[in-house]
């Protein structure tokens, strides 16, 4: 992937909120459209952040990064995703304060954790818990309608953990996708033991990992994104079972 004919806007943009919407009990997506120029006159790949200028919430300018959970396919807008971290200064201030009409400063895209098809395996493997979700939504917002043509994934499968069912960040978005020949996606909960039998039990194990890819790890890229934890496990995992390094990749959300 090259930056060939991308657009991109210097510096940092002026984005005007166009929609809030809530996701759920902690976690709220905002869309954004340019507030200079309109739309979205910049071009990203999926996966890919925005970082974020905070003024006047605290004494000094905060900076913080968001993936956008949008993808390029859904027009001329993008849009991030945010959950409330316990004490958080800027997750609660979004989560708290932004309405449509606001208008918030980032500068990007930036970031390397996306889909490379010239490089990655036919079947992405992508392993997240809570936000950690986000590049994922992207990622198969951008690909589940393409797989298995040029350019995209042939397989796409998706583990990712979350407390409850409550807890479920862009839901309706994963139950879509689960429904896609090529898609495959797994949710499982660490305490919700009512939960029906289509989700699975616990946090992310090896076990769940070699389970969702069906002990199948040839042709695999994995991405993993949220606690260092999950990272680890699924590196060690692919590892195990003979995936290159440079097919294991990672993004932090802990900055
Ligand atoms: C590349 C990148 C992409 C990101 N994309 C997203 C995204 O799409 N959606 C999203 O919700 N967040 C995302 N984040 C995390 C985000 O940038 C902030 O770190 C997060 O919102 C917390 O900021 P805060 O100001 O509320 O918390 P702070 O005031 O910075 O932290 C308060 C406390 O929470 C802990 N903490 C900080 N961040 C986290 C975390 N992510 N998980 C658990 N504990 C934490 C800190 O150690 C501290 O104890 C991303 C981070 C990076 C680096």
């Amino acid at each position: 992937m090259d930056n060939v004919n991308r657009r991109v806007k210097r510096g940092w943009m002026n984005l005007k909120v166009q929609q809030v919407i809530v996701e759920t009990h902690d976690t709220k997506t905002f869309v954004l459209v340019d507030s200079d120029e309109g739309g979205r006159p910049w071009d990203y790949w999926a996966g890919q952040y925005l970082t974020f200028r905070f003024d006047g919430v605290a004494e000094k300018p905060i900076v913080r990064s968001y993936t956008m959970s949008s993808s390029t396919n859904q027009g001329d807008i993008c849009g991030f995703t945010v959950k409330r971290v316990e004490k958080g200064i800027i997750s609660n201030w979004l989560c708290d304060n932004i309405k449509v009409g606001d208008v918030l400063r980032a500068r990007g895209p930036i970031g390397r954790f996306i889909y490379e098809p010239e490089k990655d395996r036919e079947h992405l493997v992508m392993v997240a818990a809570g936000s950690g979700v986000t590049p994922f939504v992207s990622i198969m917002r951008e690909y589940a309608d393409k797989i298995g043509t040029t350019g995209a994934p042939k397989r796409m499968t998706l583990l990712v953990s979350y407390k409850s069912r409550q807890d479920l960040i862009l839901a309706k978005d994963l139950e879509a996708f689960a429904k896609i020949a090529g898609c495959q996606v797994v949710v499982t909960l660490s305490r919700d033991p009512s939960a029906p039998a289509n989700f699975w039990q616990g946090r992310i194990t090896s076990d769940q990992i070699i389970k969702a890819v069906n002990n199948d790890f040839a042709n695999t890229t994995f991405m993993s994104c949220g606690p260092t934890a999950i990272m680890d496990l699924t590196g060690a995992v692919a590892r195990a079972k003979g995936v290159p390094d440079a097919q294991i990749k990672n993004e932090s959300f802990e900055s």
